[in-house]
């Protein structure tokens, strides 16, 4: 009897980087597809997002951009800004020994799971590649979160895996286009050591997840997180988990406490709304 080939499940650092924050929300989000529709501010912010993105990737393919720019002043102003700061990746001398390419897709299968990264631009020569990310939030996040991210790590081990190149000559660079004066980079230089540190995270992830995928087709849901955490109060599946009377019982807690105390728990918000910035 033939058997029958296991599917691949596809991960992007946007699904490690919910799995790490709270499985049932990778099982709502991910697993069963349940979404709310985003509120406009946000979808304001993903558009323009994404018509950079797009700008960006139509000037590295060589097309024209006039049209793009003469009709939208912000692109303007950040493409303006962008190219002072940084001519060097807008105006490059490329010889015939760099390789660039915007918008570019690599994939790296680790047991049943499929790893996928996109580079907003690649940019290899024949001892290093610099991986580069445009990002367009008003402020750039602090650097140690950045690292934490799944972004930046996944996006360095894939490249170190699916390459010539040795982590130490591979390096990531997170541009923020969008910063008050002028835009600012964030740069992560790779190692051997943190490539090995990030493959035990990975299996460690997956082994966690293959268990619960196990069990999930037995019918038990994924873990939640603990209860009295903050982040479900922002989360659109409280309902659904059961954590809005908690969330009220915390509300009237809240209420009587110092204010520096709410000063410290507002912090703390801020602090989570800036992670899940990055990932976009
Ligand atoms: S409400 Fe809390 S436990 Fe439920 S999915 Fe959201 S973050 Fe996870």
């Amino acid at each position: 009897m033939l058997s029958t080939p296991k599917q691949l499940l596809r991960l992007s650092q946007g699904q490690l980087n919910l799995l790490e924050k709270c499985p049932r929300h990778f099982q709502h989000s991910y697993l069963e597809k349940l979404h709310s529709p985003n509120s406009p501010e946000h979808e304001e912010l993903q558009n323009l997002g994404s018509r950079f993105h797009l700008l960006m990737q139509q000037r590295e393919m060589g097309l024209p951009i006039d049209n793009f720019l003469e009709t939208d002043t912000q692109l303007q102003k950040w493409m303006a800004d962008f190219a002072d700061t940084a001519p060097e990746i807008v105006y490059p001398n490329i010889d015939s020994e760099t390789f660039r390419d915007s918008e570019h897709y690599r994939t790296l299968q680790v047991d049943e799971y499929l790893l996928t990264v996109i580079y907003d631009l690649l940019i290899a020569q024949t001892n290093q590649a610099q991986i580069i990310d445009w990002k367009t939030h008003p402020k750039p996040p602090k650097k140690r979160y950045l690292e934490q991210n799944w972004q930046t790590r996944l996006y360095l081990y894939v490249l170190a895996e699916t390459s010539n190149y040795i982590p130490e000559n591979i390096s990531m660079t997170y541009w923020f286009v969008q910063s008050p004066a002028k835009p600012q980079n964030v740069k992560f230089l790779y190692s051997s050591a943190q490539h090995e540190k990030t493959r035990k995270k990975l299996q460690q992830a997956f082994n966690k997840l293959s268990k619960w995928l196990t069990d999930y087709s037995q019918g038990k849901p994924l873990p939640q997180i603990p209860k009295g955490r903050k982040v479900c109060e922002r989360c659109q599946y409280a309902t659904r988990c059961d954590r809005v009377a908690i969330m009220q019982e915390h509300d009237a807690v809240a209420e009587n406490n110092t204010e520096s105390l709410i000063n410290e728990n507002n912090t703390g918000l801020l602090n989570i709304i800036t992670i899940e910035e990055v990932s976009l």
